[in-house]
């Protein structure tokens, strides 16, 4: 195990290759310089975008061939950008982390068609900034990445075409993305309508059903965002069993959402909440609020998912009364959620699968089940894990026809690989293929791997 002082010296070499030849104006140009000649002033203008541990010298300093040396040494690194990771292959690392944060700045283009971002902003900062001169996001139509050794690689359709189709939807796999560029759309300022109701056990499966007709086995019109329903408790409802919530969310006006909501005003809701919101919180209407409790760090997820086509009445119904069932024994994990999201998905079936890595473009609908913990050393782990199994299987056991499936993003890393990048062979085998030209040696194998990492430090 080598000493700390070392590894944090060692990061900012690694940071200094990183972000060496960005063409961006603010802190990763000031970076740059620093591999030419690391001046005084240079060294005062990176103290302030970077961790207070590092040390800055550059390519003239006795200190480099010995810091940039770390990557021929063999040491794991690793981008670190909110930290939200919950997949089991993130604890196996152990080595050197790669800081993003400070990669920060968003700058909208003279044309206002266009904006360009470090490779560390996270949504709500985009959100937010943004909005706030007037526009909202739109697709991202160029990377600029990194490859283990440090090089710049810009990535569009036309340039590096191979990585463009690898990078969407298995991106972490392939490099350190240090800035992109998007397209962004102005945001005329209306409001989308929000309503949200709560409903008992007995209402359950009637709602599904009218949830089902809802969304349309993924034709929802995409002036819906889409539906989100939860399972858990709210013991100022019922002490016994998990109260469902489902949350419609809509862009436009409230009177012109609501005929198509009169199916579920009509199921005898517990209590319903209604609000007419600007674009930039809606994703606090949903529990993604950037400082929610969701996001709250240090903590063990015991994780499940499997993507749907459309709601299983009889296996929504088994995973609501196995809920109930798991709280009668330990009342104590009432937190325990159990999340659905049907998105207005037209978008997503308007491209050719062949033409991404992204491997599920028929699947409407993901699904979270998701039991959280202070301590990994927990007694009731194994519970959890038990009652996770159990649900993500009653939600296969209600799909037969189809093939498990599991977005990416919310894999808890023991699915099998197919499940997480596509069943057809040659989507593995055009990976696998991608990672021997572009990072032969694995070091991107933290994330969801396609090939494990060796973890024989
Ligand atoms: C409560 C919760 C809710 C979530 N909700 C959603 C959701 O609604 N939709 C959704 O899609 N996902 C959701 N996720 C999953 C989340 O999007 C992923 O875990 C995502 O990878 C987190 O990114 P991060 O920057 O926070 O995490 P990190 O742990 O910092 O990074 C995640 C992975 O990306 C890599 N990485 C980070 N920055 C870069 C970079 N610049 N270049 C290359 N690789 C990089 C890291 O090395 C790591 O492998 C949710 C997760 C949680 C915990």
């Amino acid at each position: 195990m080598r000493p700390l002082s070392f590894l944090a010296v060692s990061s900012l070499a690694l940071i200094q290759s990183f972000a060496a030849g960005l063409t961006l104006p603010s802190s990763e140009a000031q970076i740059r310089r620093t591999r030419r000649s690391v001046n005084a002033q240079t060294q005062q203008e990176l103290a302030s975008v970077i961790s207070s541990n590092s040390t800055i010298f550059g390519p003239t300093d006795a200190n480099w061939a010995n810091e940039t040396e770390s990557n021929n040494h063999n040491i794991p690194f690793y981008a670190v950008s909110r930290g939200h990771a919950l997949t089991t292959s993130v604890g196996l690392f152990k080595g050197i982390e790669i800081d993003m944060r400070s990669l920060d700045g968003i700058h909208i283009n003279s044309n206002s068609v266009t904006a360009q971002f470090q490779g560390g902003v996270y949504s709500d900062e985009v959100i937010n900034t943004l909005w706030n001169q007037g526009f909202v996001t739109g697709n991202v139509y160029v990377w600029t990445t990194r490859k283990p050794n440090g090089t710049a690689v810009r990535v569009n359709e036309n340039s590096h075409p191979d990585l463009w189709w690898a990078m969407r939807g298995a991106g972490h796999n392939f490099g350190i993305v240090t800035s992109f560029e998007s397209k962004i759309w102005p945001d005329n300022f209306k409001t989308y309508f929000v309503k949200s109701y709560q409903f008992a056990g007995s209402s359950l499966d009637a709602l599904i059903e009218q949830v089902n007709k809802f969304q349309g086995n993924g034709t929802l019109d995409p002036t819906w965002l889409g539906s989100f329903g939860l399972y858990t408790m709210n013991t100022t409802l019922s002490q016994t069993e998990a109260t469902i919530t489902w949350i419609f969310l809509y862009d436009g006006a409230q009177v012109d959402a609501e005929p198509a909501l009169k199916p579920f005003d009509q199921l005898r809701p517990l209590s319903v909440d209604e609000v007419n919101v600007p674009y930039k919180v809606i994703n606090d209407q949903i529990g993604g609020a950037v400082n929610g409790s969701l996001c709250e760090p240090n903590k063990t997820h015991i994780l499940g998912t499997a993507n749907l086509q459309t709601y299983n009445v009889t296996a929504m119904r088994a995973i609501y009364d196995l809920y109930n069932q798991k709280i009668s024994q330990h009342p104590e994990l009432g937190g325990t959620r159990v999340l659905v999201e049907g998105y207005a998905v037209q978008g997503v079936h308007s491209f050719k699968s062949d033409d991404s890595a992204f491997p599920l473009r028929d699947d409407n609908i993901l699904t979270y089940f998701d039991v959280r913990f202070d301590s990994s050393d927990d007694p009731l782990i194994d519970f959890a894990t038990e009652w996770r199994n159990q649900t993500v299987d009653l939600w296969n056991a209600g799909q037969p026809e189809r093939k498990p499936t599991a977005y990416v993003n919310y894999a808890a890393g023991y699915e099998p690989l197919e499940a997480r990048y596509g069943y057809e062979p040659w989507r593995l085998e055009r990976l696998r293929k991608l990672k021997s030209q572009y990072d032969p040696n694995n070091r991107f194998a933290w994330y969801n791997p396609i090939i494990p990492p060796n973890t024989g430090y």
